[in-house]
């Protein structure tokens, strides 16, 4: 699954949420016994009444006699229930548990050991939830479509739905007569009827798979066909979004060729459709053989996109496909490591991209995602990569940037000490030995070891059982030609308030390989197992001690070492400049270093040619504004950004060429979007914003979205009232939907900021996109206050219609973006009289970012004050 926080339903089922709240489902593990073998499953969605008709055989086999079976089922009203074995077929009682979400089934004679077959005959709710079987809108009509990841097949149908439970699947679905179906396994038939008005589709019975990777899909879906090494590939969406499914098919193509090789392993499925979804939660589903995505996500047409949504598109399209040979073909055997799934995924997804695009540079995408990691995991509230989680709110709460993020870091740190073709051949045999099967963590690691003939289980051992990330305290000095560098590593923690919490911290060691770089020269690379120890490389000069940004660990250098680094020559690579910038900014914000040390760092790069290097400094320096600067110093801060950034942007130019690269382009919307209180830069964004409204072409697509929303920010009720007529009006494409949709969140004015939260909570807002809108608006300093007062004024209706599941865990990790302690307290009180569960870890991470933020602004005050007077 790709992330995404925005989701939930409108009115419907007010009565379930609520439920929910007051009596989180403790959804235990099934006792066990009774395994599936094969699934046969029928469904007659009913799109005007919203529910569906099941018919189900589940074949299994029991360890031992049992008079009962208990399996999972939620929201579903079971009819007729038979279990059948070699005596014969007997009615089942049946007894519904609707906290553990599970149905026993009671015989009066003890079924027999071995294989049996259940009957069930049951309907279901097409729910306004984004879960399970659910309803979908688009151009007036409605659709049936599936989430089922992580626990909610159980509401489409009676199931064993725990991951390790893998089954072969034989579906069917009878559906009106103008629709077409889309399922995991390939079309097989299609009869008209049995009942009128209606015709049957079935689908080839899919391989062993786990029933939280089954796609049902009714609609009038039209695709686009294409294939590569002979497995069919279609991109499909709603027919009036057709003509933009081009670019992902093209990607798809790619990118199937380039795993079948890479894995060594076919792709597992006979067919490959990937299919654009009006409402979806999540940003894409890796189904088998059915990919599922949000719009947005997948939808675009590559002449007219930015730069920033056709990446978006291939790799989240290449997340997906790896998907299909990491947790599709080989699954954890339990959630606890969904890292096996998602990290994996985010870190496979680059190597087709990058080899498809390499003027994309994910190299450097790579290390920016490390940094996203790191943002979590120095909180003391952060969690291990393998953390233990029984109850389905525990297991939403980990599809986070730990099992993204994180791993992937862990696993790049881990291939590039190996080496990247022992590291493929590792992965390769692993796949290998548990394909259609489970695995756990260890048998990853274990099977590498063996392969490399390395002790990598020692690393991810010390990475995947700990929390947090190691800090190398470093000093080095030069003797006779080589640099001999002394590394110390703790974990840091960038809040350390509470003694307990510190020792416990400062007990943890890991097993790490380290890579310095001196000269010009390779890296020399360390295991570095030892609390403290001396490592040394060739060469002297400044040096560089997490070699291509490939290490998952932070650097302590001394601040004159940091600047020396900055301007040494050969310079650092562009990945390890957001290293060392990540780095730097952590130990201002640990209070290990005075801001001043990082604010040089950030003006000595200010004319980075790389994009991600100076979107990255350019949020921080935009941080010291908003949190660090107080009232009085504010004016002088904004002269020095100005000074210092705007030659940047006058040397690529405000308005540049439509021919210019994409490079280019992205660089002059971040300067654009860092410069937006300059009058000029905000007089120019208006004029652009206003020529792009009356003619597009006159734009590059990549400036569009940072024009728009500098013009918002200095925007008047004019300009909003156009920008929402674009939102409200049909749209060529979910980017331009999202460019001005995006843009109403950036407007500061008090009144059209209300106007934004109120257009938010209206029907107009998908429920997927609620979430972001809420988010984008308490992110903001200009918009915050008022945000967070109608989020607690509306709560019952926000928690109506995004649901607890994922579009109000979204919300709660958005207040984070607060920077006072009163504030921490608001929120605290707040949520302990209106308890969300589902968002317990989001609310922890939240309030520690705050109380983190405010301990930046009292420590980074005076040496701020300090640091401004001399560059005044
Ligand atoms: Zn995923």
């Amino acid at each position: 699954m790709t992330r995404q926080h925005g989701v939930r339903p409108h009115q419907l089922l007010v009565v379930c949420l609520l439920s929910l709240v007051s009596f989180p489902a403790s959804a235990q593990r099934l006792p066990g016994g009774v395994t599936p073998t094969n699934y046969t499953l029928w469904f007659a969605p009913d799109l005007e009444k919203e529910t569906f008709r099941g018919r189900e055989t589940i074949a299994v086999t029991l360890a031992a006699p049992a008079a009962s079976i208990t399996l999972h089922a939620a929201e579903i009203t079971v009819g007729e229930v038979t279990v059948t074995d070699a005596a014969g077929t007997q009615s089942a009682r049946v007894t519904l548990d609707e906290q553990a979400e599970t149905a026993t089934f009671t015989v009066p004679r003890a079924v027999s050991k071995g294989p049996a077959t259940i009957d069930i005959t049951y309907t279901g709710i097409l729910n306004d939830k984004l879960r399970g079987f659910y309803l979908s809108r688009a151009n007036g009509r409605k659709y049936a479509v599936s989430q089922m990841e992580a626990t909610d097949a159980r509401r489409a149908f009676p199931s064993f739905d725990e991951p390790a439970y893998k089954a072969t699947f034989d579906i069917s679905l009878m559906i009106d007569a103008a629709d077409t179906a889309i399922s995991n396994g390939r079309q097989v038939s299609d009869t008209p009827g049995p009942e009128p008005g209606k015709h049957t589709v079935r689908f080839a019975p899919t391989p062993r798979m786990s029933t939280y990777l089954v796609a049902l899909l009714v609609g009038d879906f039209v695709c686009r066909s294409g294939s590569a090494d002979n497995t069919p590939i279609r991109v499909c969406a709603t027919p009036d979004k057709l003509g933009l499914t081009a670019f992902a098919l093209a990607a798809a193509e790619q990118q199937v060729t380039f795993f079948n090789k890479f894995f060594g392993i076919p792709y597992p499925y006979e067919k490959l459709d990937i299919i654009g979804v009006p409402d979806f939660a999540a940003g894409a589903m890796e189904n088998a053989g059915a990919i599922t995505f949000r719009e947005r996500l997948l939808l675009a047409d590559e002449a007219t996109a930015s730069v920033e949504v056709r990446t978006d598109v291939a790799r989240v399209v290449a997340h997906e496909l790896a998907h299909q040979w990491f947790g599709n073909l080989v699954t954890m055997k339990w959630w606890d490591d969904i890292w096996l799934n998602e990290g994996f995924a985010t870190w496979a997804a680059n190597k087709p991209v990058a080899a498809w695009k390499p003027e994309w540079r994910l190299d450097v995408g790579a290390a920016a995602e490390t940094q996203i990691a790191l943002g979590l995991d120095v909180l003391r509230s952060t969690r291990a990569i393998h953390t233990d989680v029984s109850t389905p709110a525990q297991i939403n709460e980990v599809f986070d940037p730990i099992a993204y993020e994180k791993t992937a870091g862990v696993l790049g740190m881990v291939e590039a000490y190996v080496g990247p073709e022992a590291f493929r051949k590792g992965v390769s045999s692993y796949l290998e030995k548990y394909a259609t099967g489970n695995a756990a963590g260890e048998d990853f690691w274990m099977e590498m070891t063996r392969v490399t003939e390395k002790p990598v289980n020692r690393i991810m051992k010390s990475f995947v059982d700990q929390p947090g990330a190691p800090v190398l305290s470093v000093s080095s000095r030069c003797v006779s030609g080589a640099t001999e560098v002394t590394v110390r590593q703790q974990r840091f923690v960038g809040t350390p308030d509470d003694a307990g919490a510190a020792r416990t911290a400062a007990a943890q060691t890991w097993t790490l390989p380290v890579c310095i770089k001196t000269g010009s020269g390779e890296p020399t690379c360390t295991l570095v197992t030892e609390r403290e120890q001396t490592l040394r490389a060739p060469g002297c000069g400044a040096a560089m001690v997490n070699a291509d940004a490939r290490g998952y660990y932070l650097t302590e250098y001394e601040p004159d070492a940091v600047a020396a680094l900055a301007t040494r020559t050969p310079a650092l690579t562009a990945a390890e400049r957001i290293s060392l910038l990540g780095d730097e900014w952590r130990m201002v914000r640990a209070g290990r270093h005075d801001i001043g040390t990082y604010l040089d760092l950030a003006a000595a790069l200010a004319g980075d040619e790389t994009p991600a290097v100076l979107k990255d400094l350019a949020g921080r320096v935009g941080y010291v504004m908003a949190f660090v600067a107080n009232a009085g110093e504010r004016p002088a801060f904004e002269t020095w950004v100005r000074a210092r950034f705007r030659p940047a942007l006058d040397a690529v130019g405000i308005t540049g060429g439509i021919g210019d690269s994409d490079d280019t382009n992205s660089r002059r919307g971040t300067l654009l979007q860092l410069l937006e209180s300059d009058p000029e830069v905000q007089q120019r964004a208006r004029g652009l914003a206003e020529g792009y409204l009356a003619a597009p072409a006159t734009l590059s697509p990549t400036l569009v979205g940072p024009v728009l929303q500098v013009a918002a920010a200095g925007g008047d009720a004019a300009l909003y009232d156009r920008f929402m007529a674009r939102v409200t009006a049909a749209s060529a494409s979910p980017e331009d939907y999202y460019r001005f949709f995006n843009a109403l969140a950036s407007f500061h004015d008090p009144a059209l900021v209300a106007r934004t939260l109120a257009f938010a909570m209206s029907p107009q807002v998908r429920s997927q996109d609620t979430p972001v809108l809420l988010s984008m608006l308490l992110a903001s300093p200009a918009s915050q206050g008022p945000a967070w007062a109608f989020v607690k004024d509306q709560w019952p209706a926000i928690v109506a219609k995004l649901g607890v599941f994922q579009g109000v865990p979204g919300v709660v990790n958005a207040l984070g973006a607060f920077c006072s302690t009163d504030r921490a307290t608001d929120i605290t009180a707040f949520f302990k009289a209106n308890p969300v569960p589902e968002a317990a870890r989001a609310l922890q991470q939240a309030t520690e970012r705050i109380s983190a933020c405010a301990a930046v602004d009292t420590r980074q005050s005076p040496p701020f004050a300090r640091w401004l007077a001399a560059r005044r």
